[in-house]
């Protein structure tokens, strides 16, 4: 399987990515996790508007899902007649929550470009992929997701702060994709975000075999989040926007 980095600003995008957004293909099934905030623009550097097969969406934060809302502008309303509808797997409420950016008044059936899945934690199969979700220590309802296909796995944390939940969804992953939202300092909020330490502990202690540091920030140094997350072991790397990890 590949994975695109089609986003990995964390929180807002950045001059030089969208926010969240990840790309990931096998069999030419192509399953885009999360959409936040310009990541519509910047996955159509990569694939046609159209060529979407199902949405993972970790949780309602705008910086993660906020650009679903666009693309039911793009399904409905394109030249070539309304777009079937795909399937979006996301925390419950996702639909009511996208179709609230409208505003008031009918949405025309934006929603209905979609069929809407509530995530849970557990295994199930998207596609290609064998999918496990779990839920991360964030302030509103979030998974975690680890994708499987042909023996290999990609680990994603979505945003989490410290939980034990991250080590068996990342155990023995090929690729851990975990975010770092924050540098390590004094006075951090809990229950919000890693930083790159507790990623490379997490990684660590996992078994991961790649950890690439995701979700970071644009008025953080991407080379201080390099070097805290030195402990770690195995390949080391920095998210960035149009950068392809063939897994397997
Ligand atoms: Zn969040």
């Amino acid at each position: 399987m590949r994975l695109t980095v089609v986003g990995c600003a964390g929180s807002f995008p950045g001059p030089d990515s969208a926010a969240s957004c990840y790309l990931l293909e096998a069999d030419g099934f192509r399953l885009v996790v999360d959409l936040g905030n310009g990541a519509l623009g910047a996955l159509q550097r990569h694939i046609g508007l159209f060529d979407v097969d199902a949405i993972c969406l970790s949780h309602l934060h705008a910086d993660h899902c906020v650009d679903l809302y666009s693309y039911s502008i793009a399904r409905a309303y394109s030249p070539a007649g309304p777009q079937p509808p795909i399937p979006v797997y996301g925390p419950a409420g996702t639909s009511e929550r996208i179709g609230l950016i409208h505003g008031p008044g009918a949405d025309g059936g934006l929603m209905k470009r979609f069929t809407f899945e509530s995530l849970a934690p557990g295994t199930f199969e998207i596609g290609p992929f064998r999918v496990t979700t779990a839920h991360m220590n964030h302030p509103v309802e979030a998974f975690g997701f680890r994708f499987t296909h042909d023996g290999r796995s990609l680990a994603y944390s979505g945003d989490s702060g410290e939980t034990g939940e991250l080590v068996p969804l990342a155990r023995g992953s090929d690729v851990f994709l975990c975010e770092a939202a924050f540098l390590d300092g004094p006075d951090l909020p809990p229950d919000l975000h890693l930083t790159p330490g507790q990623a490379a502990g997490y990684a660590t202690r996992a078994g991961a075999g790649q950890l690439v540091l995701t979700h970071l920030q644009p008025w953080n140094r991407a080379e201080q989040a390099f070097r805290e997350a030195a402990s770690f072991g195995g390949e080391l790397a920095l998210a960035h926007a149009g950068q392809v990890i063939e897994i397997g």
